[in-house]
């Protein structure tokens, strides 16, 4: 994708500080980092959100992220960190090519936990919520592990 600013990071036309790279993915720092150590992960090859994601690219993003996590965290000495997608517009995502936040956290930094991101929470009750973990099961019925 040529005009996609991350694709011009792994084709190497716009600089980044690179923290990892491996056949299948690209982690760098992110340029307004949310704490020191922000890092985005990304597949190199292009999909805008993770549902477009092949299986192989998506197993080897998340093998980096799980490596690189404790790593990120020990090089800026964090007590913890949040790992999140925006995953889509209406979820927060501006760049259009899926990408992973690692955001090292440390105790009293004063942000927030991953509970923040929503909107109102709904006024949901048991049977609504029966309802919706019948018809969530249901959808992803054909891709769970026998
Ligand atoms: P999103 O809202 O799409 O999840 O987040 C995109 C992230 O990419 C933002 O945190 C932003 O700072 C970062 N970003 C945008 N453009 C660039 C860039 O050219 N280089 C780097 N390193 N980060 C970028
Ligand atoms: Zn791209």
């Amino acid at each position: 994708m040529d005009d996609c600013i991350f694709c011009q990071i792994v084709d190497g036309d716009v600089p980044a500080r690179v923290v990892y790279e491996d056949e299948d993915v690209l982690a760098f720092l992110d340029a307004n980092p949310l704490a020191a150590g922000h890092t985005l992960v990304i597949p190199k090859s292009h999909h805008e959100t993770l549902d477009e994601v092949p299986p192989e690219p998506g197993a080897s993003l998340f093998a980096a992220i799980h490596s690189l996590t404790p790593r990120i965290e020990d090089a800026v000495d964090a007590d913890g960190s949040n790992v999140g997608f925006n995953n889509g517009a209406a979820a927060g995502q501006e760049v259009p090519h899926v990408h992973a936040h690692i955001v090292p956290r440390f105790e009293g930094d004063g942000g927030n936990p991953i509970h923040a991101v929503a909107g109102s929470p709904p006024d949901l009750d048991d049977d609504d919520l029966d309802a919706l973990a019948d018809d969530i099961a249901a959808a992803a019925g054909d891709h769970t592990p026998d």
